[in-house]
């Protein structure tokens, strides 16, 4: 197929140019995927740009929970003090390494900033229907493109040893509802008879019926699977340094070479900021690093996903292996792994669980959470740019969110009504 960016004379001109497309999405991870399926759906000649291999970012070792319960965002009243009493307490689930680093404090204002009740409550609806429309469309895309990926609709449980813990998330679930997202309190003893893998000391838990999970480098993996049914391309090894807009359409340069398309989809997750800046875009996103410890699958598993809600971990159980994954640390673009990090993913597990690690360690792993400084996710185009859009943003919630941001991107590329209201979204608001 051939899209006519510039005349064919011009085009042969063009040194280096190995490759033309209608659309370009860069950054094979959930949300390139994602996006790039639900453009090739729509009929679009796609490839996708991939520094790696696909699914080499923070979309392979998450915890693969789909959580319309996390609609509340992050930045809420009070999370400023909390955060300051976390830097002081070793083992905290949060942990922000200080630096002299202009992007980060920058960050940081922008997020203090938003932890008032108005702010909050915008966000949480913003959040709530993107998660909620995303968590609608994921189970359809599962059985509409036969996604082998461990899908399960069954709920995640919040747990909770601390009662005042407990109570505090209880007196919230009203509000959730307002969201949208259906919640089910139950009481520590009866949860325990019902529920095998857990030891005693349970002093409640809330259980989201809405909620799902899956097992995301399986889902990425048949994301591509499908993309490339449908006729989509995925070039792997191929690192983007710029992107340059030209009159008629968008030149894209990588070590391999040059590609030009009618448009670009930028989806490079924590990498995002590195190439709007190119573009004259300061997009408040900082890496919001993670672990995960991946084992062989324990006798005795939870029948459904957890978050350990006192200690901030989540275990999943697929048929094929056993997460534990968690913690959120602010330190740059960092690629070591932290034993002591990875340490209180186990500590934790051991509070909970009978069984709280497997019998083979499969994988050690870390991962950059693209975190916005509203918490919120960038879609739509680039301030300033026709033919360069964004995707990137989510945070702790991308596998979550990425059916939904795939197809509102091909909406908005399509100049259709979109599913649901794109403003909220709108990489504008940070321009
Ligand atoms: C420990 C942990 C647990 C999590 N648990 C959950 C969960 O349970 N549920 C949930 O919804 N979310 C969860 N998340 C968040 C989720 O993993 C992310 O929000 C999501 O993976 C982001 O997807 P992405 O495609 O935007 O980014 P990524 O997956 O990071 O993809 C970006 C891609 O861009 C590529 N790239 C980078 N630079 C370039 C370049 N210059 N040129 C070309 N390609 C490039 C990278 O190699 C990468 O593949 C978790 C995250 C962590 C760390």
């Amino acid at each position: 197929m051939f899209f006519p960016l510039c005349s064919a004379a011009n085009f042969d001109r063009l040194a280096g140019v190995n490759n033309e497309s209608e659309i370009l999405v860069v950054g094979g991870g959930a949300i390139g995927l994602s996006t790039a399926l639900a453009l090739a759906v729509d009929g679009r000649q796609v490839r996708v740009l991939e520094t790696g291999v696909i699914g080499s970012g923070a979309s392979h070792g998450n915890c693969g929970t789909i959580t319309p319960s996390h609609a509340p965002p992050l930045a809420a009243p009070g999370m400023v003090l909390q955060a300051m009493r976390w830097m002081l307490t070793p083992g905290a689930p949060l942990y922000i390494k200080p630096r002299l680093d202009p992007a980060l404090w920058r960050w940081l204002l922008g997020f203090a900033a938003r932890c008032n009740h108005k702010d909050w409550h915008a966000s949480a609806l913003g959040r709530a229907a993107i998660l909620n429309d995303s968590r609608a469309r994921l189970a359809d895309w599962v059985q509409r493109h036969g996604l082998q990926c461990e899908f399960a609709e069954e709920g995640v449980d919040y747990v909770f040893r601390d009662p005042r813990n407990f109570q505090r998330n209880v007196g919230e679930c009203e509000e959730l509802r307002g969201f949208g997202v259906v919640s089910e309190v139950i009481d520590g003893d009866a949860y325990l008879a019902s529920e095998p893998a857990l030891k005693p000391g349970i002093a409640g838990v809330i259980r989201f019926p809405g909620d799902a999970r899956l097992r995301p480098d399986r889902y990425v993996a048949e994301l591509a699977r499908v993309l490339r049914a449908l006729g989509g391309n995925i070039d792997e090894h191929r690192k983007v340094d710029a992107v340059r807009v030209e009159a008629d359409g968008v030149r894209v340069h990588t070590g391999q070479g040059e590609y030009r398309a009618r448009e670009v989809v930028i989806a490079l997750g924590a990498w995002s900021p590195q190439l709007t800046r190119s573009l004259g875009f300061r997009l408040p996103v900082q890496p919001g690093k993670g672990y995960s410890i991946t084992y062989s699958r324990p006798a005795l598993v939870p029948k459904r996903p957890l978050s350990l809600r006192d200690r901030s971990v989540c275990v999943t159980a697929w048929g094929s292996g056993f997460r534990l994954g968690s913690t959120m640390e602010f330190s740059g673009y960092d690629t070591s792994l932290n034993p002591t990090r990875l340490g209180m993913l186990e500590r934790a597990a051991r509070e909970y669980l009978h069984e709280p690690v497997g019998a083979t360690v499969e994988e050690r792993w870390y991962g950059w959470r693209p975190m916005s400084s509203d918490d919120m996710p960038a879609i739509g185009r680039v301030p300033g740019q026709r033919n360069v859009w964004l995707a990137a943003g989510h945070g702790m919630l991308g596998i979550s969110m990425s059916a939904a941001t795939g197809q509102l991107v091909a909406d908005l590329i399509a100049g259709r009504e979109p599913a649901i209201d794109p403003a909220p979204y709108s990489p504008a608001r940070f321009a």
